[in-house]
């Protein structure tokens, strides 16, 4: 297996030399285990995280280890009934291209007509998930809100906007960082509004994409983002607060939100959440998102490098802004 180890662990933005490409042989897989081939791997924001010797919601990655993190691969060998080589696979053993792992720690999944594997590391998988649990259960979407999305060209961003649109929101506002990504949001992917963050103060400019303001903020970026939408609610406006990406290679503490207290006379809920945490929402969602995904009504983009020995460069690509939509790694 060819794996992609932490060297050391970034300060700021990581760099090529805080990861090592290392090469492991591995064994045949033995009883109740499977060896598997992995298809696409996946990198996240959340990953940054784990960089750092901290201690958070997953605890983070020991140096000189194999990360881990979402995989989809096809089972070469298998040491159980259940699973049999041809079965596509998801799991956590990703960072490499191969891995021997307990077949109870595999999730099987159905190869789609028309769908990538890799849809499971995005639209049908965690990112997908946040989305939905995310904008319906914690931010309690209702029919004729105006919602506001940023990261909205990113995995979960461009699907929260999506599902806002099918679910009947009044208008649906996103922010991301480019012209070319603006102009997608507003064009396939149907929003009604977008602007892009690096063009001007963001609370200016949300206030004239929402002059009557907004009832649901889903907040994936935080920092000046979560201070517009505080300034931009309505009464009762809700957050789902989902991440904080201008944060995460930050090596000092946040200048803003500096406007918290509207939250006490707007009457605002602010919600923090952990997508696995809303698990039983998982059925609901393969089924709807899936739904929209087979007719057309939700579009879904991928960022697709290509090679193990440039998942760092996807990794650090991606919390840059060179992905629109999911970004994966293709092996
Ligand atoms: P994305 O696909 O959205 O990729 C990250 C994007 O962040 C980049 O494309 C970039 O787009 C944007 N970005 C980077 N730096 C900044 C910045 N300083 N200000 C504004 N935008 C920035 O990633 P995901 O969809 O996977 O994740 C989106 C968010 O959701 C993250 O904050 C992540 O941590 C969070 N998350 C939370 C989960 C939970 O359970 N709470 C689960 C999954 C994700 P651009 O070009 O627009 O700058």
């Amino acid at each position: 297996s060819r794996e992609i180890q932490l060297a050391a662990r970034p300060q700021g933005a990581p760099k090529d030399s805080d990861f090592a490409l290392i090469e492991r042989e591995l064994g045949q897989p033995g009883s109740g285990e499977v060896l598997v081939r992995n298809l696409y791997l996946t990198v996240d924001p959340y990953m940054r995280g784990r960089m750092n010797d901290v201690k958070s919601y997953t605890p983070p990655f020991a140096l000189n280890e194999t990360m881990t993190g979402g995989a989809v691969g096809e089972v070469v060998a298998s040491g159980v009934d259940t699973l049999k080589p041809g079965d596509l696979v998801l799991h956590d053993q990703g960072w490499r291209t191969h891995a021997v792992l307990k077949a109870t720690s595999a999730r099987k999944v159905d190869a789609r007509p028309g769908v990538s594997p890799s849809a499971y590391l995005g639209i049908l998988g965690m990112p997908g998930q946040t989305a939905y649990a995310g904008l319906l259960e914690v931010a309690a979407m209702k029919p004729g809100d105006v919602v506001f999305v940023s990261g909205a060209a990113g995995a979960v961003g461009s699907a929260v906007g999506q599902i806002a649109r099918l679910k009947g929101a009044g208008r649906v506002i996103g922010s991301a960082g480019s012209a070319d990504k603006v102009a997608h949001l507003t064009g396939k992917l149907g929003f009604d509004a977008a602007f892009n963050y690096k063009d001007g103060p963001v609370m200016a400019q949300l206030r004239e994409a929402a002059p009557d303001g907004i009832d649901v903020y889903f907040d994936n970026v935080g920092g000046d983002h979560l201070e517009a939408a505080l300034a931009a609610f309505k009464v009762f406006g809700r957050a789902a607060l989902c991440g904080a990406i201008s944060q995460y290679n930050a090596t000092s503490a946040p200048s803003a939100p500096r406007n918290l207290a509207l939250a006490i006379g707007k009457q605002l809920t602010l919600k923090g959440f952990i997508v696995g945490t809303y698990n039983s929402v998982f059925p609901q969602f393969v089924q709807e998102v899936g739904g929209w995904l087979a007719s057309g009504e939700l579009h879904y983009d991928e960022t697709v490098v290509e090679g193990i020995e440039n998942m760092p460069r996807a990794f650090m690509g991606m919390l840059s802004g060179e992905n629109t939509g999911k970004m994966v790694v293709k092996l």
